[in-house]
Protein backbone atom coordinates (compact mmCIF):
# COMPACT_ATOMS: atom_id res chain seq x y z
CA UNK A 1 0.00 0.00 0.00
CA UNK A 2 1.14 3.37 -0.74
CA UNK A 3 -0.33 6.67 0.50
CA UNK A 4 -1.94 9.36 -0.82
CA UNK A 5 -3.01 13.02 0.87
CA UNK A 6 -6.07 13.95 2.59
CA UNK A 7 -8.91 15.00 1.12
CA UNK A 8 -9.48 18.94 1.55
CA UNK A 9 -11.73 19.80 4.41
CA UNK A 10 -14.32 21.33 2.02
CA UNK A 11 -15.17 17.95 0.49
CA UNK A 12 -14.17 15.67 3.79
CA UNK A 13 -17.46 14.69 5.32
CA UNK A 14 -20.51 12.78 4.74
CA UNK A 15 -20.47 9.38 3.69
CA UNK A 16 -21.04 10.48 0.21
CA UNK A 17 -19.09 13.00 -1.67
CA UNK A 18 -21.02 16.21 -1.76
CA UNK A 19 -20.05 19.05 -4.21
CA UNK A 20 -21.81 22.59 -2.93
CA UNK A 21 -24.70 20.92 -1.96
CA UNK A 22 -25.42 18.01 -4.34
CA UNK A 23 -23.95 14.64 -4.56
CA UNK A 24 -21.21 13.87 -7.22
CA UNK A 25 -23.97 11.48 -8.94
CA UNK A 26 -26.56 14.18 -9.13
CA UNK A 27 -23.48 16.50 -10.87
CA UNK A 28 -22.97 13.53 -13.37
CA UNK A 29 -26.89 13.71 -13.63
CA UNK A 30 -26.85 17.33 -14.32
CA UNK A 31 -23.80 16.81 -17.42
CA UNK A 32 -25.14 13.71 -18.43
CA UNK A 33 -22.17 11.78 -18.66
CA UNK A 34 -18.46 11.33 -17.31
CA UNK A 35 -15.98 12.15 -16.49
CA UNK A 36 -16.34 15.69 -15.42
CA UNK A 37 -14.75 18.57 -13.36
CA UNK A 38 -16.71 20.31 -10.88
CA UNK A 39 -15.76 23.27 -9.35
CA UNK A 40 -16.89 24.96 -6.07
CA UNK A 41 -17.34 28.53 -6.57
CA UNK A 42 -18.23 28.80 -2.44
CA UNK A 43 -14.68 27.93 -2.02
CA UNK A 44 -12.88 29.71 -4.08
CA UNK A 45 -14.54 32.61 -2.54
CA UNK A 46 -14.02 32.04 1.08
CA UNK A 47 -10.67 31.20 0.38
CA UNK A 48 -10.41 34.61 -1.37
CA UNK A 49 -11.65 36.21 1.92
CA UNK A 50 -9.53 34.50 4.15
CA UNK A 51 -6.38 35.61 2.15
CA UNK A 52 -7.51 39.20 2.35
CA UNK A 53 -7.84 39.12 6.03
CA UNK A 54 -4.62 37.34 6.52
CA UNK A 55 -2.63 40.18 3.86
CA UNK A 56 -2.30 43.62 4.74
CA UNK A 57 -5.58 45.29 3.49
CA UNK A 58 -3.06 47.32 0.83
CA UNK A 59 -1.80 44.63 -0.67
CA UNK A 60 -3.61 43.71 -4.17
CA UNK A 61 -4.39 40.30 -4.86
CA UNK A 62 -4.14 39.13 -8.56
CA UNK A 63 -5.71 36.06 -9.90
CA UNK A 64 -3.51 34.07 -12.47
CA UNK A 65 -5.91 32.89 -15.11
CA UNK A 66 -3.13 29.98 -16.19
CA UNK A 67 -4.12 28.01 -13.02
CA UNK A 68 -7.35 27.46 -14.08
CA UNK A 69 -8.83 29.56 -17.57
CA UNK A 70 -12.18 28.14 -17.26
CA UNK A 71 -14.62 31.13 -18.01
CA UNK A 72 -17.42 31.17 -16.08
CA UNK A 73 -14.85 30.81 -13.04
CA UNK A 74 -12.22 33.43 -14.30
CA UNK A 75 -16.03 35.34 -14.50
CA UNK A 76 -16.61 34.74 -10.76
CA UNK A 77 -13.74 35.21 -9.55
CA UNK A 78 -12.86 38.60 -11.27
CA UNK A 79 -14.97 40.78 -9.31
CA UNK A 80 -13.43 39.37 -6.56
CA UNK A 81 -10.08 40.05 -6.99
CA UNK A 82 -7.95 43.51 -7.96
CA UNK A 83 -6.63 42.22 -11.32
CA UNK A 84 -5.85 39.03 -13.94
CA UNK A 85 -2.40 38.25 -15.34
CA UNK A 86 -2.32 36.24 -18.06
CA UNK A 87 -0.16 34.64 -20.25
CA UNK A 88 -0.82 34.89 -23.74
CA UNK A 89 -3.10 36.75 -25.94
CA UNK A 90 -5.90 33.94 -25.72
CA UNK A 91 -6.18 34.44 -22.13
CA UNK A 92 -5.95 37.96 -22.84
CA UNK A 93 -8.99 38.22 -24.65
CA UNK A 94 -10.82 35.92 -22.32
CA UNK A 95 -9.86 38.51 -19.89
CA UNK A 96 -11.00 41.05 -21.41
CA UNK A 97 -14.62 39.14 -22.41
CA UNK A 98 -15.57 38.17 -19.27
CA UNK A 99 -14.40 41.19 -16.97
CA UNK A 100 -13.03 44.13 -19.06
CA UNK A 101 -13.15 46.52 -15.91
CA UNK A 102 -10.31 44.22 -14.55
CA UNK A 103 -6.55 45.90 -15.00
CA UNK A 104 -5.10 42.75 -16.27
CA UNK A 105 -0.85 42.22 -16.70
CA UNK A 106 0.93 40.04 -19.14
CA UNK A 107 4.20 37.41 -18.64
CA UNK A 108 5.77 34.96 -20.02
CA UNK A 109 8.33 34.28 -22.45
CA UNK A 110 8.06 34.51 -26.64
CA UNK A 111 5.48 36.99 -26.71
CA UNK A 112 4.89 37.41 -30.24
CA UNK A 113 4.71 41.06 -32.17
CA UNK A 114 0.89 40.88 -32.50
CA UNK A 115 0.37 39.53 -28.61
CA UNK A 116 2.20 42.83 -27.75
CA UNK A 117 0.70 45.09 -29.75
CA UNK A 118 -3.01 43.44 -28.32
CA UNK A 119 -1.81 43.75 -25.16
CA UNK A 120 -0.77 47.98 -25.60
CA UNK A 121 -4.23 47.74 -27.44
CA UNK A 122 -6.27 46.56 -24.25
CA UNK A 123 -4.17 48.72 -21.88
CA UNK A 124 -2.45 45.51 -20.34
CA UNK A 125 0.91 46.12 -18.38
CA UNK A 126 3.17 43.91 -20.32
CA UNK A 127 5.66 42.20 -17.73
CA UNK A 128 9.11 42.77 -19.92
CA UNK A 129 11.07 39.26 -20.01
CA UNK A 130 13.70 40.72 -21.54
CA UNK A 131 15.72 43.55 -23.11
CA UNK A 132 14.66 42.39 -26.50
CA UNK A 133 11.02 42.25 -26.15
CA UNK A 134 11.17 45.48 -24.23
CA UNK A 135 12.02 46.94 -27.63
CA UNK A 136 9.91 45.60 -29.49
CA UNK A 137 6.76 46.33 -27.39
CA UNK A 138 8.01 49.89 -27.24
CA UNK A 139 8.01 49.69 -32.04
CA UNK A 140 4.43 48.27 -31.47
CA UNK A 141 3.59 50.77 -29.34
CA UNK A 142 5.18 54.04 -31.13
CA UNK A 143 3.38 52.17 -34.87
CA UNK A 144 -0.22 52.32 -32.46
CA UNK A 145 0.33 56.00 -31.62
CA UNK A 146 -0.31 54.08 -27.78
CA UNK A 147 2.20 55.18 -24.56
CA UNK A 148 2.40 51.69 -23.51
CA UNK A 149 2.54 50.49 -19.71
CA UNK A 150 5.27 48.31 -19.31
CA UNK A 151 7.02 46.45 -16.00
CA UNK A 152 10.11 44.50 -15.97
CA UNK A 153 9.71 41.42 -14.69
CA UNK A 154 13.27 40.62 -12.64
CA UNK A 155 15.31 37.52 -12.78
CA UNK A 156 15.54 37.30 -8.99
CA UNK A 157 19.76 36.42 -7.51
CA UNK A 158 17.64 34.48 -5.05
CA UNK A 159 15.24 32.11 -4.96
CA UNK A 160 11.84 30.58 -3.25
CA UNK A 161 13.45 27.87 -1.31
CA UNK A 162 11.38 24.50 -0.80
CA UNK A 163 9.56 25.97 -4.19
CA UNK A 164 7.71 22.61 -6.29
CA UNK A 165 9.15 24.90 -9.47
CA UNK A 166 12.24 27.40 -8.53
CA UNK A 167 12.10 30.39 -10.98
CA UNK A 168 15.18 32.26 -9.59
CA UNK A 169 18.25 32.72 -8.37
CA UNK A 170 20.10 31.04 -12.38
CA UNK A 171 20.09 31.60 -15.92
CA UNK A 172 16.39 31.83 -16.91
CA UNK A 173 13.91 32.49 -19.90
CA UNK A 174 12.20 34.68 -17.29
CA UNK A 175 12.42 38.05 -16.61
CA UNK A 176 15.57 40.40 -16.96
CA UNK A 177 18.52 39.81 -14.37
CA UNK A 178 18.56 42.37 -11.80
CA UNK A 179 21.57 44.06 -12.63
CA UNK A 180 20.83 45.14 -16.23
CA UNK A 181 16.81 46.21 -14.70
CA UNK A 182 18.08 49.73 -13.91
CA UNK A 183 19.71 50.26 -17.23
CA UNK A 184 16.45 49.06 -19.03
CA UNK A 185 13.88 51.26 -16.63
CA UNK A 186 15.99 54.17 -17.74
CA UNK A 187 15.72 53.22 -21.86
CA UNK A 188 11.69 52.78 -20.91
CA UNK A 189 11.24 56.11 -19.27
CA UNK A 190 13.44 57.83 -21.95
CA UNK A 191 11.09 56.62 -24.80
CA UNK A 192 7.76 57.45 -23.12
CA UNK A 193 6.82 54.22 -21.66
CA UNK A 194 4.09 54.53 -18.72
CA UNK A 195 6.77 52.25 -16.37
CA UNK A 196 4.37 50.21 -14.06
CA UNK A 197 6.97 48.76 -12.01
CA UNK A 198 8.90 45.66 -11.66
CA UNK A 199 7.39 41.91 -11.24
CA UNK A 200 9.68 39.40 -9.35
CA UNK A 201 8.08 36.08 -9.33
CA UNK A 202 10.67 33.32 -7.77
CA UNK A 203 8.76 30.22 -7.61
CA UNK A 204 5.76 28.18 -7.35
CA UNK A 205 3.72 25.30 -4.89
CA UNK A 206 5.88 26.40 -1.57
CA UNK A 207 4.67 24.94 1.42
CA UNK A 208 6.77 26.59 4.04
CA UNK A 209 5.43 29.57 5.04
CA UNK A 210 9.08 30.62 6.21
CA UNK A 211 10.61 30.06 3.11
CA UNK A 212 8.15 32.90 1.69
CA UNK A 213 8.31 35.03 4.19
CA UNK A 214 12.13 35.77 3.27
CA UNK A 215 11.68 35.25 -0.59
CA UNK A 216 9.08 38.17 -0.01
CA UNK A 217 11.45 40.33 2.37
CA UNK A 218 14.16 39.93 0.01
CA UNK A 219 11.63 40.75 -3.01
CA UNK A 220 11.14 43.61 -1.23
CA UNK A 221 14.83 44.70 -0.61
CA UNK A 222 15.15 44.18 -4.11
CA UNK A 223 12.64 46.41 -5.15
CA UNK A 224 14.41 48.89 -3.01
CA UNK A 225 17.66 48.66 -4.56
CA UNK A 226 16.58 48.56 -8.23
CA UNK A 227 14.13 51.95 -7.30
CA UNK A 228 17.62 53.29 -5.50
CA UNK A 229 19.28 52.72 -9.03
CA UNK A 230 16.43 54.25 -11.26
CA UNK A 231 15.84 56.90 -8.73
CA UNK A 232 11.84 56.44 -8.69
CA UNK A 233 9.85 54.79 -7.17
CA UNK A 234 8.16 52.34 -8.80
CA UNK A 235 4.21 52.74 -9.30
CA UNK A 236 3.82 48.66 -8.31
CA UNK A 237 5.53 45.70 -7.19
CA UNK A 238 3.98 42.54 -8.42
CA UNK A 239 5.70 40.03 -5.14
CA UNK A 240 4.90 37.11 -7.18
CA UNK A 241 2.74 34.35 -5.58
CA UNK A 242 3.93 30.61 -5.07
CA UNK A 243 1.50 29.82 -2.40
CA UNK A 244 1.02 26.08 -2.72
CA UNK A 245 -1.29 23.90 -1.44
CA UNK A 246 -1.28 20.34 0.19
CA UNK A 247 -1.25 17.45 -2.31
CA UNK A 248 0.53 14.69 -0.79
CA UNK A 249 1.32 12.47 2.20
CA UNK A 250 2.53 14.62 5.06
CA UNK A 251 2.24 18.08 3.77
CA UNK A 252 0.16 20.62 5.79
CA UNK A 253 -1.65 23.94 4.44
CA UNK A 254 0.51 27.06 4.08
CA UNK A 255 -0.15 29.17 7.30
CA UNK A 256 -1.20 32.23 5.74
CA UNK A 257 -1.70 34.27 9.09
CA UNK A 258 2.16 33.83 9.44
CA UNK A 259 3.04 35.21 5.94
CA UNK A 260 0.33 38.24 5.96
CA UNK A 261 1.42 39.23 9.62
CA UNK A 262 5.11 39.48 8.27
CA UNK A 263 4.63 40.82 5.25
CA UNK A 264 2.49 43.99 7.24
CA UNK A 265 5.61 44.35 8.86
CA UNK A 266 7.68 44.34 5.92
CA UNK A 267 5.91 47.46 4.27
CA UNK A 268 5.20 49.19 7.02
CA UNK A 269 9.05 49.22 7.47
CA UNK A 270 9.67 49.25 3.07
CA UNK A 271 12.77 52.01 2.26
CA UNK A 272 11.40 55.52 1.24
CA UNK A 273 11.83 54.85 -1.86
CA UNK A 274 9.30 52.45 -2.24
CA UNK A 275 6.48 55.03 -0.09
CA UNK A 276 4.31 55.54 -2.96
CA UNK A 277 4.90 51.73 -4.23
CA UNK A 278 1.66 49.74 -4.52
CA UNK A 279 2.08 45.89 -3.98
CA UNK A 280 0.34 42.53 -5.13
CA UNK A 281 0.44 38.74 -5.19
CA UNK A 282 -0.58 36.84 -7.98
CA UNK A 283 -2.03 33.84 -7.17
CA UNK A 284 -3.52 30.80 -8.87
CA UNK A 285 -3.50 27.42 -7.30
CA UNK A 286 -3.58 28.59 -4.00
CA UNK A 287 -7.07 30.36 -4.86
CA UNK A 288 -8.69 27.27 -6.81
CA UNK A 289 -6.27 24.31 -6.75
CA UNK A 290 -8.35 22.73 -3.64
CA UNK A 291 -11.47 23.76 -4.63
CA UNK A 292 -12.06 21.24 -8.48
CA UNK A 293 -13.19 17.45 -8.10
CA UNK A 294 -12.22 15.14 -11.00
CA UNK A 295 -15.10 12.34 -11.27
CA UNK A 296 -14.40 9.54 -13.37
CA UNK A 297 -16.27 5.91 -13.65
CA UNK A 298 -14.85 2.71 -13.14
CA UNK A 299 -15.44 0.93 -16.46
CA UNK A 300 -13.48 -2.35 -15.72
CA UNK A 301 -11.84 -4.02 -12.71
CA UNK A 302 -9.43 -6.51 -13.40
CA UNK A 303 -6.84 -9.35 -11.51
CA UNK A 304 -3.35 -9.18 -12.82
CA UNK A 305 -0.35 -10.75 -11.21
CA UNK A 306 -1.85 -10.38 -7.95
CA UNK A 307 -2.62 -6.74 -8.05
CA UNK A 308 -6.27 -5.86 -8.82
CA UNK A 309 -7.06 -2.46 -11.39
CA UNK A 310 -10.04 -0.09 -11.67
CA UNK A 311 -9.70 1.25 -15.05
CA UNK A 312 -11.52 4.11 -15.22
CA UNK A 313 -13.16 6.46 -18.27
CA UNK A 314 -10.88 9.27 -17.28
CA UNK A 315 -7.17 9.41 -17.18
CA UNK A 316 -4.10 11.73 -17.50
CA UNK A 317 -5.28 13.50 -20.49
CA UNK A 318 -7.69 15.48 -18.34
CA UNK A 319 -6.06 15.41 -14.90
CA UNK A 320 -2.30 15.18 -16.45
CA UNK A 321 -0.98 16.39 -12.61
CA UNK A 322 -2.34 13.48 -10.83
CA UNK A 323 -0.43 11.14 -12.77
CA UNK A 324 2.41 12.67 -11.39
CA UNK A 325 3.61 13.75 -14.69
CA UNK A 326 3.73 17.62 -14.38
CA UNK A 327 6.42 18.77 -12.89
CA UNK A 328 6.88 16.31 -10.22
CA UNK A 329 10.16 14.14 -9.94
CA UNK A 330 8.81 11.31 -7.68
CA UNK A 331 5.10 10.34 -8.74
CA UNK A 332 2.93 10.49 -5.49
CA UNK A 333 -0.83 9.92 -5.01
CA UNK A 334 -3.29 13.16 -5.42
CA UNK A 335 -5.92 12.25 -2.61
CA UNK A 336 -9.01 10.06 -4.37
CA UNK A 337 -11.59 8.35 -2.98
CA UNK A 338 -14.95 6.51 -3.99
CA UNK A 339 -17.37 9.44 -4.22
CA UNK A 340 -20.72 6.84 -2.79
CA UNK A 341 -18.74 5.56 0.02
CA UNK A 342 -16.12 8.65 0.77
CA UNK A 343 -15.27 8.02 4.49
CA UNK A 344 -15.78 3.50 4.35
CA UNK A 345 -13.24 1.80 6.00
CA UNK A 346 -10.89 0.23 2.82
CA UNK A 347 -11.02 -3.63 2.10
CA UNK A 348 -8.46 -3.73 -0.45
CA UNK A 349 -5.44 -2.04 -2.32
CA UNK A 350 -5.52 -1.40 -6.15
CA UNK A 351 -4.00 0.54 -8.99
CA UNK A 352 -6.62 3.09 -10.29
CA UNK A 353 -5.63 3.84 -14.24
CA UNK A 354 -6.71 5.91 -17.14
CA UNK A 355 -8.16 4.66 -20.57
CA UNK A 356 -4.98 6.02 -22.08
CA UNK A 357 -2.89 3.06 -23.79
CA UNK A 358 -0.04 3.78 -22.09
CA UNK A 359 1.71 3.00 -18.74
CA UNK A 360 1.88 6.96 -17.55
CA UNK A 361 -1.77 6.77 -17.02
CA UNK A 362 -2.32 6.21 -13.09
CA UNK A 363 -4.30 8.08 -11.02
CA UNK A 364 -3.87 6.00 -7.87
CA UNK A 365 -0.92 3.97 -7.29
CA UNK A 366 -1.52 0.96 -4.82
CA UNK A 367 -4.35 3.13 -2.77
CA UNK A 368 -6.21 1.50 0.05
CA UNK A 369 -10.07 1.93 -1.21
CA UNK A 370 -13.37 0.34 0.15
CA UNK A 371 -14.23 -2.18 -2.64
CA UNK A 372 -15.77 -0.70 -5.87
CA UNK A 373 -17.19 -2.35 -8.63
CA UNK A 374 -17.46 -1.56 -12.33
CA UNK A 375 -20.11 1.57 -12.03
CA UNK A 376 -18.78 3.03 -9.12
CA UNK A 377 -17.06 6.61 -9.02
CA UNK A 378 -13.94 8.06 -8.08
CA UNK A 379 -13.22 11.56 -7.40
CA UNK A 380 -9.96 12.91 -7.31
CA UNK A 381 -9.49 15.72 -5.30
CA UNK A 382 -7.24 18.69 -5.68
CA UNK A 383 -8.17 19.23 -9.47
CA UNK A 384 -9.06 22.68 -9.52
CA UNK A 385 -5.59 23.72 -10.55
CA UNK A 386 -3.79 23.29 -13.64
CA UNK A 387 -5.84 20.10 -14.23
CA UNK A 388 -7.77 20.00 -17.93
CA UNK A 389 -5.78 22.72 -18.88
CA UNK A 390 -2.14 21.44 -18.35
CA UNK A 391 -3.19 18.39 -19.79
CA UNK A 392 -2.70 16.85 -23.02
CA UNK A 393 -6.74 16.37 -23.74
CA UNK A 394 -5.39 15.41 -27.69
CA UNK A 395 -3.69 12.71 -26.81
CA UNK A 396 -5.71 9.72 -27.89
CA UNK A 397 -8.66 11.56 -29.01
CA UNK A 398 -11.10 11.14 -26.20
CA UNK A 399 -13.63 13.47 -25.97
CA UNK A 400 -12.93 16.40 -23.55
CA UNK A 401 -14.97 16.35 -20.06
CA UNK A 402 -17.31 18.33 -19.00
CA UNK A 403 -16.70 21.42 -17.07
CA UNK A 404 -19.37 23.05 -14.14
CA UNK A 405 -19.00 25.71 -11.99
CA UNK A 406 -21.07 24.45 -8.82
CA UNK A 407 -21.46 26.90 -5.61
CA UNK A 408 -22.93 30.03 -7.55
CA UNK A 409 -26.20 31.58 -6.97
CA UNK A 410 -27.67 30.73 -10.33
CA UNK A 411 -27.41 27.70 -12.11
CA UNK A 412 -24.66 25.65 -12.37
CA UNK A 413 -22.69 27.10 -15.07
CA UNK A 414 -21.52 24.01 -17.16
CA UNK A 415 -19.39 23.87 -20.36
CA UNK A 416 -20.82 20.15 -22.26
CA UNK A 417 -19.23 18.33 -24.65
CA UNK A 418 -21.01 15.08 -24.17
C1 LIG B 1 1.95 30.59 -13.14
C2 LIG B 1 2.20 31.91 -12.63
C3 LIG B 1 1.58 32.33 -11.46
C4 LIG B 1 0.69 31.47 -10.64
O1 LIG B 1 1.39 30.53 -9.91
P1 LIG B 1 0.67 29.63 -8.85
O2 LIG B 1 1.70 28.73 -8.34
O3 LIG B 1 -0.47 28.92 -9.54
O4 LIG B 1 0.12 30.53 -7.79
C5 LIG B 1 1.82 33.62 -11.03
N1 LIG B 1 2.63 34.44 -11.75
C6 LIG B 1 3.24 34.04 -12.86
C7 LIG B 1 4.12 34.99 -13.57
C8 LIG B 1 3.05 32.78 -13.35
O5 LIG B 1 3.69 32.42 -14.46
Amino acid sequence: MKPMGSIPADFRGGETLTIAGRSAEDWIGIAGCTPLFVYDMAVVARRISKLRAAMPPALAVHYAVKANPFRPLVEQIAPLVDGLDVASAGELALAQAVAPASPVSFAGPGKRDAELAAAITAGATINLESAGEAARALAAAEQLGIAPKLAIRVNPDFELRGSGMRMGGRASPFGVDAEQVPALVRQLQDAGADWRGFHIFAGSQALDAEAIIETQAQTVALAARLADAVGAAPPLVNLGGGFGIPYFPGEQPLDIGAIGAVLAEVLDRRAPSLASTRFALELGRWLVGEAGVYLTRIVDRKQSKGETFLVTDGGLHHQLAASGNFGTVVRRNYPLALANRLNAAADEVVNVVGCLCTPLDRLGDQVSLPRAEIGDVIAIFMAGAYGLSASPTAFLGHPAPVQILAGIPSNPNAIFTC
